[in-house]
Protein backbone atom coordinates (compact mmCIF):
# COMPACT_ATOMS: atom_id res chain seq x y z
CA UNK A 1 0.00 0.00 0.00
CA UNK A 2 1.46 3.23 -0.82
CA UNK A 3 1.72 5.98 1.77
CA UNK A 4 -1.18 8.60 2.00
CA UNK A 5 -1.06 12.06 2.49
CA UNK A 6 -3.86 14.24 2.80
CA UNK A 7 -4.20 17.69 1.69
CA UNK A 8 -6.54 19.88 3.25
CA UNK A 9 -7.42 23.01 1.30
CA UNK A 10 -8.64 25.55 4.22
CA UNK A 11 -12.10 27.12 4.00
CA UNK A 12 -14.40 26.78 1.28
CA UNK A 13 -17.93 27.50 0.09
CA UNK A 14 -19.59 30.01 2.31
CA UNK A 15 -16.31 30.38 4.31
CA UNK A 16 -13.64 33.00 2.21
CA UNK A 17 -11.33 32.23 5.51
CA UNK A 18 -9.52 35.83 5.52
CA UNK A 19 -9.88 38.25 2.70
CA UNK A 20 -7.67 41.62 1.18
CA UNK A 21 -8.60 43.10 -2.15
CA UNK A 22 -10.16 40.46 -3.50
CA UNK A 23 -7.93 38.00 -2.50
CA UNK A 24 -9.82 34.81 -0.80
CA UNK A 25 -7.68 32.75 1.46
CA UNK A 26 -9.81 29.86 0.34
CA UNK A 27 -8.87 30.16 -3.36
CA UNK A 28 -5.66 30.35 -2.57
CA UNK A 29 -5.59 27.52 -0.28
CA UNK A 30 -6.77 25.21 -2.95
CA UNK A 31 -4.70 26.31 -5.58
CA UNK A 32 -1.49 25.60 -3.52
CA UNK A 33 -2.81 21.90 -2.39
CA UNK A 34 -3.40 21.12 -5.64
CA UNK A 35 0.01 21.98 -7.21
CA UNK A 36 1.66 19.94 -4.19
CA UNK A 37 -0.72 17.21 -4.32
CA UNK A 38 0.87 16.64 -8.54
CA UNK A 39 4.07 17.15 -6.98
CA UNK A 40 3.60 14.09 -4.65
CA UNK A 41 1.60 12.27 -7.41
CA UNK A 42 5.08 12.57 -9.42
CA UNK A 43 7.37 11.07 -6.40
CA UNK A 44 4.35 7.92 -6.39
CA UNK A 45 2.84 9.16 -3.18
CA UNK A 46 -1.41 8.20 -3.16
CA UNK A 47 -2.61 11.61 -2.27
CA UNK A 48 -5.99 12.72 -1.65
CA UNK A 49 -8.01 15.89 -1.05
CA UNK A 50 -10.90 17.53 1.91
CA UNK A 51 -12.13 19.21 -1.23
CA UNK A 52 -10.71 19.45 -4.56
CA UNK A 53 -13.90 22.29 -5.10
CA UNK A 54 -14.86 25.44 -3.87
CA UNK A 55 -17.63 23.59 -0.94
CA UNK A 56 -17.57 24.00 2.46
CA UNK A 57 -16.79 21.44 5.40
CA UNK A 58 -16.55 22.34 9.01
CA UNK A 59 -12.91 21.61 10.63
CA UNK A 60 -14.27 18.73 12.48
CA UNK A 61 -15.39 16.91 9.09
CA UNK A 62 -12.15 17.64 7.31
CA UNK A 63 -10.48 15.75 10.50
CA UNK A 64 -13.37 12.89 9.84
CA UNK A 65 -12.61 12.71 5.94
CA UNK A 66 -8.96 12.56 6.73
CA UNK A 67 -9.28 9.56 9.13
CA UNK A 68 -12.12 7.71 7.06
CA UNK A 69 -9.78 8.13 4.23
CA UNK A 70 -7.08 5.91 6.31
CA UNK A 71 -4.08 8.58 5.47
CA UNK A 72 -1.03 8.63 7.04
CA UNK A 73 0.00 12.05 6.95
CA UNK A 74 -2.13 15.46 6.80
CA UNK A 75 -1.36 19.25 5.38
CA UNK A 76 -3.85 21.91 5.67
CA UNK A 77 -3.43 24.88 3.98
CA UNK A 78 -4.19 28.50 4.99
CA UNK A 79 -2.81 32.10 4.15
CA UNK A 80 -2.83 34.14 7.17
CA UNK A 81 -4.02 37.16 7.97
CA UNK A 82 -3.15 40.44 9.81
CA UNK A 83 -5.57 42.71 11.75
CA UNK A 84 -3.79 45.36 9.69
CA UNK A 85 -2.23 45.37 6.30
CA UNK A 86 1.04 45.06 6.20
CA UNK A 87 1.51 44.52 9.92
CA UNK A 88 3.11 41.34 9.51
CA UNK A 89 4.51 38.87 6.94
CA UNK A 90 5.69 35.48 6.70
CA UNK A 91 4.98 31.78 6.98
CA UNK A 92 4.46 29.93 10.36
CA UNK A 93 3.40 25.88 10.15
CA UNK A 94 1.09 24.81 13.19
CA UNK A 95 1.56 21.81 15.08
CA UNK A 96 -0.65 20.05 17.75
CA UNK A 97 2.39 20.06 19.68
CA UNK A 98 6.01 20.02 18.90
CA UNK A 99 7.22 16.35 18.91
CA UNK A 100 7.93 13.97 16.23
CA UNK A 101 7.37 13.82 12.66
CA UNK A 102 5.29 16.74 12.23
CA UNK A 103 7.47 18.97 14.01
CA UNK A 104 10.35 17.85 11.76
CA UNK A 105 8.02 18.72 8.67
CA UNK A 106 7.07 22.07 10.15
CA UNK A 107 10.61 23.37 9.89
CA UNK A 108 11.39 21.73 6.92
CA UNK A 109 8.39 23.39 5.22
CA UNK A 110 9.44 26.83 6.99
CA UNK A 111 13.10 26.23 5.85
CA UNK A 112 12.19 25.67 2.40
CA UNK A 113 9.97 28.59 2.41
CA UNK A 114 12.38 31.03 3.82
CA UNK A 115 14.55 30.03 1.35
CA UNK A 116 12.20 31.37 -1.26
CA UNK A 117 12.10 35.41 0.40
CA UNK A 118 9.42 34.89 3.01
CA UNK A 119 10.33 35.33 6.86
CA UNK A 120 10.20 32.98 9.31
CA UNK A 121 7.65 33.10 11.55
CA UNK A 122 8.16 29.81 13.22
CA UNK A 123 6.82 26.32 14.01
CA UNK A 124 4.04 27.06 16.46
CA UNK A 125 1.52 24.49 18.78
CA UNK A 126 -2.01 24.66 18.56
CA UNK A 127 -3.49 22.28 20.36
CA UNK A 128 -7.22 23.64 20.17
CA UNK A 129 -7.04 23.72 15.89
CA UNK A 130 -9.43 20.93 15.31
CA UNK A 131 -7.88 19.75 12.07
CA UNK A 132 -4.89 19.22 14.17
CA UNK A 133 -6.66 17.97 17.14
CA UNK A 134 -8.92 15.49 15.83
CA UNK A 135 -6.95 13.86 12.97
CA UNK A 136 -5.31 10.28 13.64
CA UNK A 137 -2.33 11.32 11.73
CA UNK A 138 0.75 13.51 12.11
CA UNK A 139 -0.94 16.93 11.22
CA UNK A 140 0.37 20.36 9.83
CA UNK A 141 -1.51 23.62 8.84
CA UNK A 142 0.98 25.67 6.52
CA UNK A 143 0.08 29.65 6.97
CA UNK A 144 1.74 30.45 3.21
CA UNK A 145 2.52 34.43 4.66
CA UNK A 146 0.21 36.81 5.38
CA UNK A 147 -2.91 37.60 2.48
CA UNK A 148 -2.74 41.00 3.54
CA UNK A 149 0.93 41.66 3.39
CA UNK A 150 2.33 43.09 -0.15
CA UNK A 151 5.52 41.41 0.84
CA UNK A 152 4.26 38.08 1.06
CA UNK A 153 1.32 38.60 -1.67
CA UNK A 154 4.57 39.27 -3.74
CA UNK A 155 6.46 36.06 -3.02
CA UNK A 156 3.41 34.42 -3.45
CA UNK A 157 2.24 35.63 -6.94
CA UNK A 158 5.58 35.27 -8.23
CA UNK A 159 6.61 31.90 -6.91
CA UNK A 160 4.08 29.86 -7.57
CA UNK A 161 5.64 26.69 -8.85
CA UNK A 162 8.41 27.13 -6.24
CA UNK A 163 6.37 27.22 -3.23
CA UNK A 164 4.82 24.17 -4.05
CA UNK A 165 7.73 22.56 -4.96
CA UNK A 166 9.49 23.72 -1.55
CA UNK A 167 6.54 22.01 0.46
CA UNK A 168 6.45 18.99 -1.75
CA UNK A 169 10.35 18.62 -1.34
CA UNK A 170 10.10 18.97 2.62
CA UNK A 171 7.46 16.51 2.69
CA UNK A 172 9.29 13.97 0.49
CA UNK A 173 12.80 14.65 2.22
CA UNK A 174 11.03 14.39 6.11
CA UNK A 175 9.33 11.35 5.41
CA UNK A 176 12.67 10.16 3.64
CA UNK A 177 14.65 10.83 6.54
CA UNK A 178 12.50 8.49 8.31
CA UNK A 179 13.02 5.96 6.03
CA UNK A 180 9.26 6.03 4.42
CA UNK A 181 8.94 6.29 1.09
CA UNK A 182 6.04 6.46 -1.37
CA UNK A 183 5.55 2.60 -1.92
CA UNK A 184 5.73 1.65 1.48
CA UNK A 185 3.24 2.12 4.72
CA UNK A 186 5.52 1.41 7.38
CA UNK A 187 9.45 2.43 7.20
CA UNK A 188 12.07 -0.54 6.05
CA UNK A 189 9.57 -3.21 6.31
CA UNK A 190 11.12 -5.34 3.18
CA UNK A 191 13.61 -4.86 0.85
CA UNK A 192 13.64 -1.96 -2.10
CA UNK A 193 15.12 -0.98 -5.36
CA UNK A 194 16.56 2.46 -6.54
CA UNK A 195 18.38 3.26 -9.44
CA UNK A 196 21.45 6.10 -8.44
CA UNK A 197 22.26 8.47 -10.79
CA UNK A 198 25.19 10.14 -8.37
CA UNK A 199 27.13 10.06 -5.64
CA UNK A 200 28.69 14.23 -4.59
CA UNK A 201 30.71 14.91 -1.59
CA UNK A 202 29.24 17.95 -2.69
CA UNK A 203 25.40 18.80 -1.48
CA UNK A 204 24.73 21.45 -3.82
CA UNK A 205 25.80 19.44 -6.56
CA UNK A 206 23.54 16.46 -5.62
CA UNK A 207 20.77 18.71 -5.47
CA UNK A 208 21.22 20.34 -8.42
CA UNK A 209 21.29 16.99 -10.15
CA UNK A 210 17.93 16.03 -7.99
CA UNK A 211 15.89 19.37 -9.33
CA UNK A 212 17.03 18.40 -12.87
CA UNK A 213 15.65 14.88 -12.52
CA UNK A 214 12.48 16.00 -10.73
CA UNK A 215 12.04 18.24 -13.99
CA UNK A 216 12.66 15.59 -16.15
CA UNK A 217 9.37 14.10 -14.02
CA UNK A 218 11.39 11.24 -11.96
CA UNK A 219 10.73 10.22 -8.53
CA UNK A 220 14.60 11.26 -7.76
CA UNK A 221 15.82 12.45 -4.12
CA UNK A 222 19.14 12.60 -2.25
CA UNK A 223 20.17 10.52 0.40
CA UNK A 224 23.11 10.83 2.87
CA UNK A 225 25.36 8.00 3.26
CA UNK A 226 28.93 7.52 4.15
CA UNK A 227 29.34 10.90 3.57
CA UNK A 228 28.71 11.29 0.35
CA UNK A 229 25.06 12.63 -0.94
CA UNK A 230 23.89 10.07 -3.53
CA UNK A 231 20.79 10.98 -5.64
CA UNK A 232 18.67 8.06 -6.10
CA UNK A 233 15.26 7.49 -8.05
CA UNK A 234 12.00 5.51 -7.15
CA UNK A 235 11.48 3.14 -5.07
CA UNK A 236 10.79 -0.19 -6.50
CA UNK A 237 9.64 -3.72 -4.61
CA UNK A 238 11.09 -5.89 -7.89
CA UNK A 239 14.43 -5.85 -9.39
CA UNK A 240 12.67 -5.82 -12.76
CA UNK A 241 10.65 -2.56 -12.13
CA UNK A 242 14.29 -0.72 -10.85
CA UNK A 243 15.56 -2.09 -13.96
CA UNK A 244 13.13 -1.01 -16.55
CA UNK A 245 13.74 2.74 -14.62
CA UNK A 246 17.09 2.51 -15.21
CA UNK A 247 16.96 1.96 -18.96
CA UNK A 248 14.97 5.07 -18.88
CA UNK A 249 17.18 7.08 -17.46
CA UNK A 250 20.03 5.52 -19.38
CA UNK A 251 18.26 6.54 -22.56
CA UNK A 252 18.55 10.44 -21.50
CA UNK A 253 22.49 9.87 -21.23
CA UNK A 254 22.19 8.84 -17.16
CA UNK A 255 25.13 6.99 -15.76
CA UNK A 256 23.48 4.58 -12.92
CA UNK A 257 23.62 1.45 -11.41
CA UNK A 258 20.60 -0.23 -9.56
CA UNK A 259 21.08 0.00 -5.33
CA UNK A 260 18.77 -2.70 -2.51
ZN1 LIG B 1 -7.25 29.88 7.25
Amino acid sequence: MAYKIILDPGHGGSDPGATFNGRQEKDEALGLAMSVGKLLENAGFDVAYTRTTDVYNTPFEKATIANNMRGDLFVSFHRNSAPNADMYNGVQTLVYNDQGLKAELARNINENLVALGFADKGVVERPNLVVLKRTKMPAVLIEAGFINSAVDNEIFDNKQNEIAQAIADAIIDTLYDRGIHANDCKPNNSQSYSVQVGAFRNRQLAESLNLQLRRQGFPSRVVKEDNLFKVRVGDFRTLDNAVAMELKLRLLGYNTFVVS
